[in-house]
């Protein structure tokens, strides 16, 4: 349960940066971070050092969040983004991304297979077509149209541990796994440009055809260039429910910190879940002033954060004792 500990420790947790958020005081009023990315899990700080290279040399916070979560998804070692993630009960790798740019726009492909760059499909979705969002067979047609190519991304690795979960073959949704997640991505740029990316494989041997909260727009991410953006990992049925992403960024339109705004999103879907126990759910907010919240069902998410002071990875606060 949420208790005052958990505030005293959000306390001690945000000491580390002027703007990481500290849900007691909600207008720091220190002026604006910039620029800055966060991302999800540990493993995003590889994807922050990426982006960096961009915002740092006055880039623009899209090209950042692509090129970072890019690194993630040629990752083969990670086994639930891109490529090497691990496959759906069939075998078969479907990828899920989404894209948010600094006006507003959006793109987005789910339950795409053979392509290991998902999130740079979804980007030419938003910005050469007139849609938000393609799927399936239809999203690998618009990927070849646009020069990517059919690829294998089931690795020897992901095939071994589906072989090897195929003889138990029980469907059941992994709660927590440290380094195993999905990756999403938020960033302010030095021109105060915001834009988010968020890619992932989904969860482990799901049904086929079953598409997670990731290329949602408003579930796995959401970015409004006047308030700021929102991501979500973990369990995609309970953050879409919720319609989490846009659940954190309204509640930071109407005034709550992004601290405040991640934890009464996760406290909705706590209150709402028969079983909230047996998932894990977490959170990451980026304002337009820089300011940063992050919050979990669970104990274990971490945050990758980056600015000019630092590259840091954040242990989340959580709900559930
Ligand atoms: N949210 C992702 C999904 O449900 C998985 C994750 O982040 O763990 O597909």
């Amino acid at each position: 349960m949420f208790t005052r500990r958990n505030f005293i420790h959000t306390t001690v947790a945000s000491t580390g940066s002027l703007l990481l958020s500290n849900p007691l005081t909600q207008n720091l009023g220190t002026g604006v971070r910039k620029p800055v990315v966060v991302s999800t899990w540990d493993f995003g700080q590889k994807a922050n050092a990426r982006a960096w290279e961009i915002l740092g040399r006055q880039g623009r916070a899209l090209d950042a969040v692509e090129q970072g979560v890019m690194v993630i998804e040629a990752d083969t070692s990670n086994m639930t983004v891109g490529v090497g993630g691990l496959p759906d009960r069939d075998g078969k790798v479907t990828l899920d991304a989404c894209i948010m740019d600094e006006h507003g726009n959006a793109g987005s492909v789910c339950f795409l297979e053979h392509i290991s760059h998902p999130i740079a499909v979804a980007r030419m979705v938003m910005e050469r077509t007139p849609h938000v969002m393609l799927a399936g067979e239809g999203a690998l047609d618009f990927a070849l149209s646009q020069g990517f190519k059919k690829e294998n991304i089931l690795t020897k690795e992901a095939k071994n541990a589906w072989e090897k979960w195929k003889k138990s073959a029980e469907y059941k949704p992994i709660i927590n796994v440290e380094n195993h997640d999905t990756i999403a991505m938020l960033a302010l740029d030095s021109q105060g440009g915001l834009a988010g990316a968020c890619t992932t494989s989904g969860l482990a041997y799901k049904l086929h055809g079953r598409v997670g909260d990731s290329p949602i727009i408003g579930a796995g991410l959401y970015v409004d260039p006047e308030i700021g953006g929102a991501a979500a990992t973990g369990l995609g049925e309970a953050v879409m429910r919720t319609v989490g992403s846009f659940l954190v960024v309204e509640l930071m339109r109407q005034g709550r910190s992004p601290q405040e705004a991640c934890m009464e999103a996760v406290e909705r879907i706590a209150k709402r879940e028969k079983r909230p126990q047996d998932m894990q759910i977490g959170y990451l907010a980026l304002g337009r002033n820089g300011e940063v919240g992050a919050y979990s069902l669970q104990k274990g998410f971490t945050y990758a954060l980056q600015d000019e002071e630092q590259s840091t990875t954040v242990a989340a606060l959580y709900y559930l004792e």
